[in-house]
């Protein structure tokens, strides 16, 4: 079994990533943690169990997901989407939840559909709009404030440590999505969240070859021992072998973000102002509305997702994604590999996403490469009229 090293390794987030801690397997001195696929364990002090609760292979992973975040502690779960319903599993029937419009479209249509069923009151309400999230909460009946920032895909900015303040006011906790800007770029927990989720299937992992989500908290607090029942009643883990790949991706993170970042920067610009885009969303931009807030909460960038809006409506997106060779049409961010959607028909009706929208995700490739394939595919689209 793998041990963690007797007191935590000093170094900034390169030098943990890189190291995973420093986790060492006591018995061959092997640098990279075994996998464990044993479901049960012969009944010993100390040991583990049953797989459902308790498998040593997520600990590298978790450990070091929790020191990269700040946190206390870590949970892997089997997606993104397992471990935000997680969160909203341990809270009581009636309890009031507020969440924004804009955000990850699986996730809201979840949250309207337990609405619906009475199983919560939900109130969505416009992002980043301190104003709208007062008007929103009801003190004692508030249990869960979610926000997602920078938003996927509009790239809305919210102020976490205002979210914070708002949300603890009202005696409810503030969750926030940071699978878009990951702890590479930012730390909600520092800024006052109580508990970050991630879709560790994007960045985290980042080879596009995991199913992965996770959950970390500030405090091992009640609403974090809530969420390990949960995850043990529902089965929601992740197994042990995607576990270790997870871990194998999380060794690159910062080197991976940080490129991306830069690429998604430079595309951003070389695009802002172009005759065929109307809008550049991404919060990198001085002139986004969100920039200035982004600029104090995140550091090293503005993260991998740059959406474009079309001078040329709905049908310029659709011709502008067949047209690029180099982006591949497909859903998801965070990957290595560059991929673009025309995101406003997956979504369908009731999304905010406008349907002139297109969502880049950005990769390691050599920007400029990048930027050339977006530019003849812009120009295809505009002379296809
Ligand atoms: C993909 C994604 C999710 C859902 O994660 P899965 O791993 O696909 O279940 C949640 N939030 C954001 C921001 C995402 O991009």
């Amino acid at each position: 079994m793998s041990t963690r090293p007797p007191s935590p390794p000093a170094g900034r987030m390169p030098t943990l990533a890189a190291q995973a801690l420093g986790w060492i397997d006591p018995s061959t001195g092997g640098l990279v943690p075994p996998v464990h696929p044993s479901v049960q364990y012969v009944r010993g002090p100390g040991r583990p169990i049953y797989t459902r609760d308790q498998n040593p292979t997520y600990e590298p992973a978790e450990a070091l997901l929790a020191a990269l975040e700040g946190g206390r502690a870590a949970m892997l779960f089997s997606s993104g989407m397992a471990a935000a319903t997680t969160v909203f599993e341990t809270l009581d029937v009636g309890d009031h939840v507020v969440a924004p419009r804009e955000m990850y479209w699986m996730l809201r249509r979840w949250l309207q559909d337990q609405a619906r069923r009475g199983r919560i009151a939900l109130d969505l309400v416009p992002n980043g709009d301190p104003d709208a999230l007062r008007g929103a909460l009801r003190p004692g009946a508030t249990r869960i404030v979610w926000v997602e920032t920078p938003a996927n895909p509009g790239g809305t900015v919210t102020d976490l440590a205002a979210a914070a303040a708002l949300a603890h006011e009202a005696g409810a906790r503030l969750v926030a999505d940071n699978t878009v800007a990951t702890p590479v770029l930012s730390r909600p927990l520092t800024h006052g969240a109580d508990l970050v989720m991630h879709s560790a299937t994007k960045q985290l992992n980042g080879h596009s070859d995991v199913l992965a989500g996770a959950l970390v908290t500030k405090e091992e607090d009640e609403l974090w021992s809530g969420c390990r029942r949960e995850r043990a009643f529902r089965g929601a883990v992740l197994g042990p072998f995607e576990s270790w790949l997870l871990l194998r991706g999380m060794r690159t993170l910062c080197l991976r973000v940080a490129a991306s970042a830069a690429g998604a920067l430079r595309i951003a610009k070389a695009l802002d102002g172009h005759p065929a885009v109307s809008a550049v969303l991404y919060p990198g931009l001085p002139a986004h509305p969100g920039h200035a807030i982004a600029a104090r909460q995140m550091e090293g960038g503005y993260g991998s997702v740059v959406s474009l809006r079309l001078a040329g409506g709905a049908e310029a997106a659709r011709r502008m994604v067949e047209r690029l060779t180099l982006f591949h049409n497909a859903t998801s961010l965070g990957g290595v590999e560059s991929l673009v959607e025309h995101r406003g028909p997956v979504e369908g009706p009731g999304s905010p996403v406008p349907d002139d929208l297109v969502r880049l995700s950005i990769g390691i490739e050599d920007a400029d490469d990048l930027v050339a394939d977006l530019e003849q595919a812009l120009r295809g689209a505009a002379v296809d009229v």
